[in-house]
């Protein structure tokens, strides 16, 4: 019997990207996966450090862990990602039942790791690769080919880490500085996902569109993947506004296969809070590439991440925020307390405003959104949208769940439908931000 791998990811989508590769790896080393903890003789957690909270779950499952490794010896414990990369020898040192601590540069080395801890060592790898002249093709070339494709999706990482340096953020020390891997290292791998039946595409990037390779950027990337013949839907996260322009709006407006979604972090809207970040725009020249991209393209879903309560943050400038809720009418937003990370500019700040005035605004940002998202989602009832099924509905016996092209989650009950079909839907009930439609006509089956 082959030997089993659990894997738990925390974090954002480039963490799950990392974890379907490692799955390839340790495929490739003889394991199945398993979705039960208990059955597993290999246990790694993938994690994220970009807020307390997830970091403080890591530390709480190594706790559980401790106990099965207790039970079974021969029991492997990783720690991989972001966490990892930040804490290094500290997780060894606090935590006894871990046997190896790797950082995102180093997931493709777990081989090797494995061959260290069976003989007997602890094993600590958080080396950057080097990042020769910032462009690397840090997916290595026997695995080009072998992305991995989960029901109709697949991820494709085209850059890592980042060079912006936000005050508040943690990715440039736990991700480190920025790489762009070459086009046609990603372009292969497009091609060959969708060969295997990947419907929609997701280019990820920690700062995805300042992608470049010497003249080649993230346009023209993004119009060569949407040139991929049988691939009806692009994504991609996150772009940064700062690298955002008029002419990505006029491309994913000309492009039917690139999704009506655009994922853009505002994260603060006063302009004096926005420099204490280093986020390196005004609020005004954020609202007016928004203003453009609705001008020409009225269906956008927008949706973004904002932080309420940074050090010094004011009553008025809070506000401010509120007012960019209002005159964007975001379809769904991502709010969250400040808190401090590591080694971040904004920890050497004082962590001002109290926590019950956070936890406040918080409510006020939630509440607002609430209010707007109803007000949205309320004029989608009766509308047609193209919807790409991708699971069945694990309640509703025979009914399909979808997306929008604007990345909204829809039900499509009793219409036989398969993972993979993209087909039209008129929208007859909406409730929270989930819909619920009805089969117009099958655009393309999963089988075209
Ligand atoms: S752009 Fe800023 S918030 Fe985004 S990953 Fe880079 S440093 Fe962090």
């Amino acid at each position: 019997m082959k030997p089993k791998a659990y894997i738990q990811t925390f974090g954002c989508q480039m963490n799950e990207h990392d974890s379907y590769r490692m799955m390839e790896v340790l495929g490739a080393e003889g394991y199945d996966l398993t979705p039960e903890v208990d059955d597993a003789s290999l246990i790694v957690l993938n994690t994220c450090s970009v807020r307390e909270n997830p970091e403080n779950k890591v530390y709480s499952q190594l706790g559980r862990l401790r106990r099965l490794k207790q039970q079974n010896p021969e029991l492997i414990i990783g720690v991989g990602g972001c966490v990892a990369q930040q804490e290094g020898e500290a997780i060894l040192k606090r935590e006894k039942a871990v046997d190896m601590v790797f950082g995102p540069d180093n997931f493709m080395r777990l081989p090797e790791m494995l061959a260290q801890v069976r003989g007997g060592q602890r094993v600590l790898m958080t080396k950057w690769l080097p990042r020769d002249k910032q462009v690397q093709n840090f997916i290595p070339e026997e695995w080009v080919e072998r992305g991995h494709v989960e029901g109709c999706k697949a991820y494709i990482a085209i850059t890592k880490g980042c060079d912006n340096f936000c005050t508040f953020c943690v990715v440039p020390f736990t991700r480190g500085r920025e790489a762009s891997r070459e086009p046609e290292n990603i372009l292969r791998e497009a091609r060959d996902l969708v060969s295997r039946g990947a419907r929609e595409i997701w280019l990820l990037g920690q700062n995805v569109n300042s992608y470049r390779v010497h003249d080649y950027g993230f346009h023209e990337l993004l119009e060569d993947v949407s040139s991929i013949p049988g691939l009806p839907r692009i994504r991609f996260t996150s772009p940064h506004p700062n690298d955002w322009n008029n002419r990505l709006s006029d491309l994913m407006a000309a492009r039917a296969n690139i999704c009506n979604h655009l994922h853009l972090p505002f994260q603060a809207g006063s302009d004096r809070v926005l420099h204490l970040m280093n986020r390196q725009h005004t609020i005004e020249e954020y609202l007016d590439k928004i203003r453009y991209m609705r001008s020409i393209n009225p269906a956008m879903e927008i949706t973004t991440d904002l932080i309420v309560g940074f050090p010094t943050e004011t009553e008025a400038e809070f506000e401010t925020t509120l007012r960019v809720l209002e005159e964007v009418e975001f379809s769904q937003i991502f709010p969250f307390k400040y808190s401090p990370r590591p080694k971040t500019k904004a920890a050497k700040m004082e962590d001002d405003v109290p926590r019950r005035v956070k936890e406040e605004r918080l409510a006020r940002v939630i509440a607002l959104q609430d209010a707007i998202n109803a007000r949205r989602i309320a004029r989608s009832v009766g509308a047609l949208e193209e919807v790409l099924i991708d699971s069945a509905n694990p309640k509703q016996r025979g009914a399909m769940n979808g997306r929008t092209g604007g990345n909204r989650p829809v039900t499509v009950p009793g219409a036989h439908l398969e993972v993979g079909d993209l087909v039209q839907v008129r929208i007859t009930a909406a409730s929270g931000h989930w819909l619920t439609g009805e089969l117009v006509e099958e655009a393309a089956a999963a089988s075209s």
